[in-house]
C-alpha cells in the first residue's frame, strides 16, 4: 500500500480529535542528572538485590500472572492500612487506574472535574475517554478555592473529581476540611490521588469507612518503584467491583506483583530513603527560598515548585540542562505557572549540583 493511501486511511479513520492530539513527551535524559520526573534517587543495598534476583529465579514466565494479585494486593493492604472493608484494585500505575475510573463513567453528557493547576492526565485521559473535562482554578498561592470549586459541582453535576494530595505539580497539601466540603457537594465520586503520600503523611484513607463515594489512589512509583508500574485504588468494595470490570486481564505482570512484594517486605529501606527525601526537601527549599528573585513554593512532596525573575524560567531551564541537569519547565502552559520551574529533589550531591548550576544561571 502507497504512502498516501496510509494517510487517506488514516485521516478517514483515525478520530480527528487524536490526530490533532500531542503524544505525551518524555524528553531523553541520556547522561543528565535527572531531576525531572518526581523518581526516588536511590538504589537498593547490594544484599537486597542479591535477595530479590533469588526470588527471580521461581517465576515461571510461561504463565498468566494472578489475576487478582491476591498475594501482592494483601501486601499493599498492610502497608498502606486499607480499612479492612474496603475493596482494592491495582493498575499499571496509577494512570491506568485513572483510565479505569474514567472508562466506566464515560458517556454523553458526563463530565470529569479537576483542580488547576495540575496532573494533566486526568485531562489527557478524560479527552481520550471523549469525557467532557472541567478545570476548576486554584488561587494564585495554589489553595483550593472552595467556593468556585463548589460552584462548578453544582454547575457541572461531575461524575469524578479528580483531587492530587499533595499537588503536582504546586507541591501542596489542600485543606483537608475543604475537601471534606467537596465530599458532601460531590453528586459523584471523589477521588483522591495521594501519589505522594510517603512525604506528606496526611491522608484520606482512614475517611473510606465515612464516605462510600470516596476513592484513595496510591502508587509506588514516587516511593521508589517507578519502573515497576503499580498503583492501588481503595473505596467501597460494591463500587471497586464495578471499575474491576473495565479492568483488563492480567494487567500486573509476574515481575511486578513478585517485586512489589518484596520491596514492601523490605519497607524500612523505602521508608530510611523518604525520610532522607523529606531532609534534603527542607534544605533545598531553604537554600531556594535565600535566592532574591525567586518565589519559592512550600511542599508536602518529593519536589519544589518555584518561579524565576519574569521571562526567565526558559533560559534558566536551557541553563541547567547544558550543565547536565534535567529539570521540568512548566512556562508557557497555565498561565498560572507563568515563569515556574519544577525540581524533584534527588540525592544530596544531585541537589548541590542543581543549586549550583541554578545560582550560575541566576548570575550569582
Ligand atoms: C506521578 C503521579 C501519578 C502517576 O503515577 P503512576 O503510578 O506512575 O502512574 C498520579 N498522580 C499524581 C498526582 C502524580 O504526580
Amino acid at each position: 500500500m502507497s504512502r498516501n493511501q496510509t494517510g487517506d486511511r488514516i485521516s478517514r479513520w483515525i478520530r480527528a480529535d487524536v490526530r490533532a492530539t500531542r503524544a505525551y513527551h518524555v524528553p531523553d535524559a541520556t547522561g543528565m542528572i535527572k531531576l525531572d520526573a518526581m523518581e526516588n534517587p536511590f538504589g537498593w543495598p547490594a544484599d537486597m538485590v542479591d535477595a530479590w534476583h533469588e526470588t527471580l529465579r521461581g517465576v515461571e514466565l510461561n504463565r498468566y500472572p494472578d489475576p487478582h494479585a491476591r498475594q501482592l494486593t494483601d501486601v499493599l493492604r498492610a502497608a498502606m492500612a486499607v480499612p479492612a472493608d474496603a475493596g482494592v484494585l491495582l493498575g499499571n500505575g496509577s494512570d491506568e487506574l485513572i483510565q479505569m475510573i474514567v472508562m466506566a463513567v464515560a458517556g454523553a453528557g458526563r463530565c470529569v472535574m479537576s483542580l488547576e493547576p495540575g496532573f494533566v492526565m486526568y485531562r489527557i485521559i478524560s479527552q481520550l475517554c471523549r469525557v467532557d473535562y472541567v478545570g476548576v482554578p486554584l488561587d494564585a498561592n495554589f489553595v483550593l478555592d472552595l467556593d468556585a470549586t463548589l460552584a462548578a459541582i453544582a454547575e457541572h453535576e461531575p461524575a469524578v473529581i479528580f483531587i492530587a494530595y499533595p499537588n503536582n505539580p504546586t507541591g501542596n497539601l489542600f485543606d483537608a476540611g475543604s475537601i471534606e466540603q467537596i465530599l458532601e457537594a460531590a453528586p459523584g465520586f471523589v477521588v483522591v490521588d495521594e501519589a505522594y503520600h510517603v512525604f506528606a503523611g496526611q491522608s484520606f484513607m482512614p475517611r473510606l469507612v465515612d464516605y462510600p463515594h470516596l476513592l484513595v489512589m496510591r502508587t509506588v512509583s514516587k516511593m521508589g518503584l517507578a519502573g515497576l508500574r503499580l498503583g492501588l485504588l481503595a473505596g467501597n468494595a460494591a463500587l471497586i467491583g464495578e471499575l474491576d470490570k473495565v479492568r483488563l486481564p492480567y494487567n500486573i505482570n509476574v515481575l511486578t506483583q513478585l517485586t512489589a512484594r518484596f520491596a514492601l517486605q523490605h519497607a524500612e529501606v523505602l521508608d530510611e530513603q523518604a525520610a532522607a527525601i523529606r531532609e534534603e526537601r527542607t534544605r533545598v527549599f531553604d537554600t531556594l527560598s535565600q535566592r532574591s528573585g525567586l518565589e519559592v513554593f512550600p511542599s508536602q512532596a518529593n519536589f519544589i515548585l518555584f518561579r524565576t525573575p519574569a521571562g526567565g524560567a526558559s533560559a534558566i531551564h536551557a541553563a541547567l540542562k547544558a550543565a547536565g541537569i534535567l529539570i521540568k519547565n512548566l512556562d508557557g502552559g497555565a498561565p498560572a505557572l507563568r515563569d515556574c520551574l519544577r525540581v524533584t529533589i534527588g540525592t544530596r550531591e544531585e541537589n548541590d549540583a542543581f543549586l549550583a548550576a541554578l545560582g550560575e544561571a541566576l548570575g550569582a
